[in-house]
């Protein structure tokens, strides 16, 4: 491949299939047991980006068919009142996945918080248990954006097994569950970050690179080895208002075989997965 021949990748188009599934699969489990999955989100606070995202869980909820409940608490709420709405969520029987929007106010640890929460319904995938699952190869709820990561690599059926896969990024949200990931998939992983040496000559040995830094068009063209998948999950806004991602996109697409969009091609999957990880918990725990 290369020569400006790259597939894009339309996690847009992706997202909705994925979603028209989940949406069957909640009719069937409502006709089927009387059960309809329902999610839990907590906001803390008035960021306006977490406001955005929260609502759009909202909105992708009503689309499948789901139930769910938001909890807007100001921003000075104790970590207490936290966790006690998190202990009665954890009883109730008509909520199957609880999510705590982060960033949370600084005055709250989000460990304790997240550790609160039932593993059951951590579909998030942050509680230490789920990622000492995924550690071990037995995995429970993952983490979102990797997952949705890997379901666009098998959508597009793209082999990962014996592939080297190169990931920029170490966040306990993308990067590390991503590559534990691709490794139970059989990959070769490595995974860079900003003490990494010659991050240029590491990048250029990947099938598979996976760019999730949040440092605009960090990956350039001379980074990237012929016919490599490339994947980007980093979103920034230049000064200028355009949203762009961690890949400098015309220079890749004329060398990477596939390649995702900034937006249309990581973001849309992650709530999907989080909407997947709700219907998983609601068959499995009721
Ligand atoms: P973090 O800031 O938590 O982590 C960034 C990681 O990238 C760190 O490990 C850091 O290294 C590394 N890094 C940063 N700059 C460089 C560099 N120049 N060279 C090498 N490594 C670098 O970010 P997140 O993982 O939370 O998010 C990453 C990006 O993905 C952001 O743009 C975010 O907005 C986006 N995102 C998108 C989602 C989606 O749904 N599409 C979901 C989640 C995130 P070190 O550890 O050494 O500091």
């Amino acid at each position: 491949m290369g020569n400006g021949m790259a597939v894009i990748i339309d996690g847009t188009k992706i997202s909705q299939d994925v979603r028209g599934e989940i949406r069957g699969e909640a009719l069937r489990l409502k006709d089927d047991r009387g059960v309809v999955p329902g999610l839990a989100v907590i906001l803390v606070g008035d960021d306006p980006a977490s406001h955005i995202y929260v609502a759009r869980k909202e909105k992708a909820c009503a689309e499948v068919g789901f139930l769910s409940r938001e909890y807007k608490l100001p921003g000075d709420t104790g970590e207490a009142q936290i966790l006690d709405i998190v202990g009665q969520l954890n009883a109730d029987d008509t909520i199957h996945g609880i999510l705590v929007q982060l960033p949370l106010p600084r005055h709250i640890n989000p460990d304790s918080v997240i550790n609160a929460i039932d593993p059951k319904k951590d579909v998030d995938g942050f509680h230490p248990l789920n990622v000492g699952r995924l550690l071990t190869g037995n995995p429970f709820h993952t983490s979102c954006t990797p997952s949705g990561i890997l379901e666009l690599l098998d959508r597009y059926e793209i082999d990962i097994q014996g592939r080297e896969a190169v990931i920029v990024g170490r966040s306990n949200i993308v990067g590390k569950p991503l590559a534990l990931m691709l490794l139970a998939r059989h990959a070769t992983v490595t995974v860079c970050h900003t003490r990494t040496r010659n991050l240029p000559e590491v990048t250029r040995r990947a099938d598979i690179l996976v760019a999730a830094a949040g440092s605009s068009e960090m990956i350039t063209g001379d980074m990237v080895k012929d016919g490599a998948v490339v994947i980007d999950v980093g979103i920034s806004r230049l000064p200028a208002g355009k949203l762009v991602g961690d890949v400098a996109f015309d220079q890749v697409s004329e060398k990477a075989s596939y390649i995702t969009p900034v937006p249309g091609g990581v973001g849309p999957m992650t709530i999907a997965m989080l909407l997947k990880n709700t219907l998983h918990a609601a068959k499995n725990f009721t």
